[in-house]
């Protein structure tokens, strides 16, 4: 490839290009240090400065109550599963799990070997195609904390409201749409996402934790691994992956040019929209997975009638510059992953594609 494709892989995914000719221009030498950010201490004053602009950028976007903790974290959302159960998961409390997909299985799994978790509603039977309803979801007496995946990276489906708790704090892993859309934190315990979906390079995880939850903290862990030391350290209790959140600085920056997240919600919607019609129009061809309630605006999920037929179209779709649509293994068919970094014009020549593809093998 001598120039750039449309990317649609599902994480690491596609950045704007903006944001990686900054990346580019600042790499050698960062404001004059003579030293590249990945070069500088933690504790620069640049860097200090750098960090706390991204956590502003976050609470200015997300409209995050000044009260919550915003942290930069290592490990993915993979650790997230861990350190939420080990954290918040006392003994004689319970968890309550909600199963849309594979990785709230394993949030899940995660918390069983911590304590008490059950599942409070699960999708799973019908192959994880829909979202539970508020009245299909079962909370036991004292449950700490329900746990849910906002977005459902492998089989496309995305929650579209979120329910409305009384005593029980609201945990969510939003690893595959934080950002994509406006949300009311205070309705939520805890948020975390890794960065390598829509908000930078992986090797980071941004965590947004409200003030009462922080206070249910198990104090008896190793230090690492409480959030209470991150809280109080800004994030900087051991070195944090500077260079990582340097970049999610740029992608946010950039998001707040493109109008902040109502009107990214607004390009979402477009974007989804031009690939969903397409596959509406020939749906007998593209076979769409989840329902059409509880369809994903970031990963696009559906079938071709043959294996061969989607192997045709990958390897068709790749020869065109439309890179990354093969779907998980879990799943099989295509996914196409259109986070908010994915531009309008990516979904339009994968809708073109898709129109010619279907033509060109149906008589
Ligand atoms: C990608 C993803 C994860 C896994 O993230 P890691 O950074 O690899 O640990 C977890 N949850 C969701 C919803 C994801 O999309």
């Amino acid at each position: 490839m001598t120039h750039r494709v449309y990317n649609f892989n599902p994480g690491p995914a596609t950045l704007p290009q903006t944001v990686l000719e900054e990346a580019q221009d600042t790499l050698i030498n960062y404001q004059k240090t003579g030293m590249s950010v990945m070069e500088l201490s933690h504790r620069a004053k640049e860097i200090s400065f750098m960090m706390e602009e991204t956590e502003s950028l976050c609470a200015e976007l997300l409209n995050i109550p000044e009260d919550y903790s915003i942290l930069f974290l290592q490990g993915g959302a993979s650790l997230q599963f861990a350190m939420v159960a080990l954290n918040f998961l006392l003994e004689g409390y319970n968890a309550g799990y909600i199963l849309t997909g594979s990785f709230a299985e394993k949030s899940y799994q995660e918390a069983q070997k911590v304590g008490s978790a059950y599942i409070a509603a699960s999708t799973k039977k019908g192959g994880y195609k829909t979202i539970p309803q508020d009245k299909d979801i079962v909370i036991k007496d004292k449950t700490i904390y329900l746990h849910l995946t906002s977005n459902n990276t492998i089989f496309g489906s995305q929650w579209q409201s979120f329910p409305e708790l009384k005593n029980v704090h609201l945990v969510a892993d939003m690893s595959s749409d934080i950002m994509s859309r406006p949300l009311n934190i205070s309705q939520f315990g805890l948020i975390y996402a890794g960065a390598q979906k829509n908000l930078g390079p992986a090797g980071v995880t941004l965590i947004i934790v409200s003030p009462a939850m922080l206070s249910y903290c198990r104090q008896d862990l190793p230090v690492i691994l409480q959030y209470t030391t991150h809280a109080k350290n800004k994030s900087l209790y051991n070195t944090p992956p500077t260079f990582n959140i340097y970049i999610m600085n740029l992608v946010l920056k950039w998001l707040k040019q493109q109008g902040g997240l109502k009107t990214i919600d607004k390009i979402n919607r477009t974007k989804a929209n031009l690939i969903y019609q397409v596959i509406d129009k020939y749906s007998s061809f593209y076979i769409g997975h989840a329902n059409k309630e509880y369809r994903s605006l970031m990963n696009i999920t559906f079938r071709l009638p043959s294996a061969e037929l989607e192997k045709k179209f990958l390897q068709q779709a790749s020869s065109e510059g439309l890179v990354g649509l093969k779907g998980h293994r879990s799943v099989g068919g295509i996914r196409a992953s259109i986070y908010n970094a994915m531009p309008v014009d990516g979904c339009k020549a994968l809708a073109d594609f898709m129109e010619s593809f279907y033509a060109a093998n149906t008589s």
